[in-house]
């Protein structure tokens, strides 16, 4: 096998460096750990940014990836599969939702979602199609398509690659006031992350959602929760919504929905909204593909089964509160936060000293806006990984 050396070498010669990745090389992974080349062994708190939420290579779901592989594994969508039906069925039951759309990745889901509003707005709402408005939130992260870069607030997203989409409103994260004075007659959709990951781990206020949700009922707009990265248990709750006990009127999900193994995402709704698609609309050739279908069907059962949701809020619980008592002994953390195990460490400082001696302690996390750490391992981390991983950290953070 190539050293560690000789891949980082290959992968920055002939890739475009669109990443800046810390230099740790992933050769194998099960459940929360991975190893290196070299046989090195480290636990991975990031989790492919909540992709892995049931760890690397979950032994049930990497069987139904078999099982399927040697059944059919792409249609595309000129015909039928027999299996898409079963996983749209499934995300619907658990969403309570009566109809869902699937593509590949996060964005594209977003995508999907916007033009969903906008159509629902033009079809149903009665808005002249081209002046339909999707309110959006400051810090967003929401992909990297043209259209979703055109409304982000993060100028390294943006810059030279104008120009940019039309139509979308920015307002500050978690302020209803902003929210409400934003919305116009033209207004369809509006679009946020119940917590949002990529910004540092940001919690709304307090019941923002459930208030932001009857301010666009109030306005006739519809409520669309990108839960890409919330979504499927990772926060303690199977979405993230249901920490406020509404429902949006738009889900978008993505990564964990793969476990890792297979992109697929979604878009679910009700009938009135997601039937403003008509066929040849939209589309994506491997957009419900079996064997990514497969993969989420197992995840989902598997996810219910063994209540990720429930594990996540107590080993996110136990984990911050360690985390607590290491910010109790360093001035230089001045906040833990996050929901289950979403976690984000402030520092008043550059973190990324921090996140070197984290690796070479044997603990993998990154980064985000150069002060926060976050800290999101796999649902399947046992106690005992807790302790043994909050004890390098400990070490790194002192
Ligand atoms: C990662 C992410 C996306 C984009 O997903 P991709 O699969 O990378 O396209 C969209 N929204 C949120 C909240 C995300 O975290």
């Amino acid at each position: 096998m190539s050293s560690s050396k000789q891949v980082i070498d290959k992968t920055e010669k002939f890739g475009a460096h669109n990443y800046k990745p810390k230099e740790v090389v992933f050769a194998w992974g099960e459940g929360v750990m991975v190893k290196n080349p070299e046989g090195e062994e480290f636990y991975d708190m990031l989790s492919a940014y909540s992709a892995l939420n049931f760890g690397h290579r979950h032994p049930e779901i990497i069987q139904a990836a078999k099982d399927q592989l040697d059944g059919v594994t792409l249609s595309s969508r000129a015909f039928y599969n027999n299996i898409l039906g079963d996983f749209l069925e499934a995300i619907c039951k658990l969403t309570g939702k009566t109809m869902a759309l699937p593509m590949n990745t996060g964005a594209e889901a977003v995508e999907t979602a916007i033009k969903t509003a906008r159509r629902w707005g033009n079809f149903i709402k009665g808005v002249e199609d081209g002046k339909q408005e999707i309110i959006v939130c400051s810090e967003n992260f929401h992909g990297r398509t043209t259209t979703i870069i055109s409304f982000s607030t993060d100028e390294v997203a943006k810059k030279g690659y104008g120009p940019f989409t039309p139509g979308f409103v920015v307002v500050p994260y978690g302020d209803l006031a902003a929210l409400e004075a934003a919305i116009t007659p033209n207004t369809v959709g509006f679009l946020m992350e119940p917590i949002q990951g990529e910004a540092g781990v940001i919690c709304p206020p307090e019941g923002f959602m459930k208030k932001a949700y009857a301010v666009c009922k109030k306005h006739n707009v519809l409520f669309i929760a990108d839960e890409v990265q919330t979504g499927f248990a990772r926060t303690g709750d199977i979405f993230a919504c249901q920490h406020e006990g509404f429902e949006p009127d738009v889900y978008i999900f993505g990564k964990a929905l793969g476990a890792g193994i297979m992109p697929i995402s979604a878009v679910v709704a009700n009938e009135d909204i997601l039937s403003v698609f008509t066929p040849g609309s939209h589309g994506s050739t491997f957009g419900g593909n079996p064997l990514a279908c497969a993969v989420a069907i197992k995840t989902m059962e598997i996810m219910q089964r063994d209540e990720f949701a429930k594990q996540a809020k107590e080993k996110g619980a136990y984990f911050m509160s360690k985390l607590n008592d290491m910010k109790a002994k360093n001035p230089k953390i001045i906040e833990v936060r996050g929901r289950g195990l979403l976690i984000g460490v402030e520092f008043n400082c550059d973190a990324a000293p921090y996140v070197k001696k984290l690796i070479s302690s044997g603990v993998l996390a990154k980064e985000t806006h150069e002060t926060t750490i976050r800290f999101a391992p796999p649902i399947v981390i046992t106690y005992e990984q807790i302790d043994d991983a909050c004890a390098k950290i400990a070490k790194a953070f002192a």
